[in-house]
């Protein structure tokens, strides 16, 4: 059936860390669609969906006071150290209690701030069972400057539970820093690099049976270094389930997290279409309203997702020092539904989904309700993914003081 190879083939196209549904589930949805069971393939789809949707996601961060693990925790969420409900840095720990920190715009998301093992004076073993392990999804051990003997005997403990656990060296940049300062002639940055990492993951090895997982990071600045590696591991590490919200919390500015968020948000808008085909025999007449107030909202979600959202291109504009109009002349997004020349929004929908039929085939009514939707999460999805790279490109431009560069329009952009 033209249907199970079509699902099979869009799935290809994403990569194992990008995927968020499992290989299982692909092909049980294709073995029931190709034996023309489609109640029970779409109740497949529905499940794993609601999976995607509600799957909580818990990561534990600990670490010994000013290691950096409240600056880290605030990174992770994208708030700033000085902002309401932000985990207090540059504080003496004194709680042996965990702290739980909601992500901002994903409620499914809790960051724990666990207290470093050496403040509390358990064993690895109680430490663990008193901070509640079986409740996360993996453990993030902080470290800055001296290894601690105790974090790794907390790694060794968390790994004998079966979970994972990822060893991040915190201010790499203040490291690079002294070591030119002191060393300038004979400084080369990849050298120091290499060895901060053996010094971490040779003192791991004497605790541990197998290759430790270490990332070298600066909170200051999160695009940089190992923390997009540190990204990628953890997406391909989580169930494919849970890799929905945890790429859509990613919080570093780089090209490949845009494209992790675009990848799984144009994956979910498939799943959801696939699911809606099956009821789809609405006709288009008199929904356009409906269907402009959904896809609105749908579009502010991307705009939040891909950092669009109007608070943080003032941040941005800040940052830069110019002012937000400067910048959105150079987005598409603010375009998408500006009415220009009198034609009206409506107007603009239709020439766009006439264009659909166009390319399809179809007469305009047979585009039905949830093809359209399709296509038009699509476009914006394209957009506000688009809009980020471009953004990202023109920032770092901005800074060298060069030019805006803006990329490319995708190609339906004239529809
Ligand atoms: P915690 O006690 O482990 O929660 O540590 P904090 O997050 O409070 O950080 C301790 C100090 O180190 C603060 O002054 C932070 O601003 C600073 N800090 C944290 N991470 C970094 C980093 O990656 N680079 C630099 N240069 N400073 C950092």
């Amino acid at each position: 059936m033209a249907w199970a190879s079509s699902f099979d083939a869009f799935f290809k196209n994403f990569k194992r860390e990008s995927k968020i549904i499992s290989e299982y589930d692909i092909t049980l949805i294709m073995t029931y669609i190709e034996e023309n069971k489609l109640q029970k393939a779409f109740s497949v789809i529905e499940k794993v969906l609601r999976d995607i949707e509600s799957a909580p996601l818990h990561i534990a961060v600990t670490g010994e006071t000013g290691a950096g693990k409240s600056t880290f925790i605030n990174t992770l969420r994208g708030v700033g150290h000085e902002e309401k409900g932000a985990a207090p840095t540059g504080a003496i720990e004194t709680t042996m209690k965990r702290t739980p920190y909601p992500h901002p715009k994903l409620p499914n998301v809790t960051i724990w701030d666990l207290p470093g093992i050496g403040t509390t004076n358990f064993t690895p073993q109680n430490y663990l069972t008193e901070m509640k392990f079986g409740e996360y999804d993996f453990f993030i051990i902080i470290s800055a400057t001296r290894f601690k003997e105790n974090d790794a005997q907390l790694a060794k403990a968390i790994a004998q539970m079966g979970m994972n656990f990822y060893f991040v060296r915190t201010k790499i940049d203040s490291d690079l820093d002294n070591e030119q300062k002191f060393k300038p002639k004979s400084f080369n940055k990849e050298e120091v690099l290499k060895n901060i990492k053996d010094y971490c993951s040779n003192h791991l090895q004497e605790s541990l049976d197998s290759e430790p997982p270490v990332f070298l990071v600066s909170n200051v600045d999160i695009s940089k270094y190992d923390f997009p590696k540190l990204e990628t591991k953890l997406l391909q590490d989580l169930p494919a389930h849970k890799r929905h919200v945890f790429s859509l919390s990613l919080q570093s500015l780089t090209e490949a997290t845009i494209n992790y968020k675009r990848d799984s948000l144009k994956q979910k808008v498939f799943l959801e279409a696939m699911k809606a085909g099956a009821l789809a025999t609405i006709p288009l007449g008199g929904m356009i309203s409906d269907i402009l107030e959904n896809l609105d909202e749908t579009f502010n979600l991307y705009r939040s997702y891909f950092g669009l959202d109007d608070a943080s291109l003032e941040n941005i504009a800040q940052d830069l020092n110019m002012s937000v109009d400067d910048f959105k002349v150079h987005l598409r997004f603010p375009h998408l539904f500006a009415e220009h020349n009198d034609e009206s929004l409506e107007d603009k929908l239709f020439k766009y989904i006439k264009h659909i039929s166009s390319v399809t085939g179809g007469p305009v009514a047979a585009v039905t309700y949830y093809r359209m939707a399709y296509y038009l999460q699509n476009l914006f999805l394209d957009t506000a993914a688009n809009d980020a790279i471009a953004l990202l490109n023109s920032k770092a431009l901005f800074e060298k003081k060069v030019g805006p560069y803006i990329s490319e329009p995708p190609e339906y952009w004239e529809a």
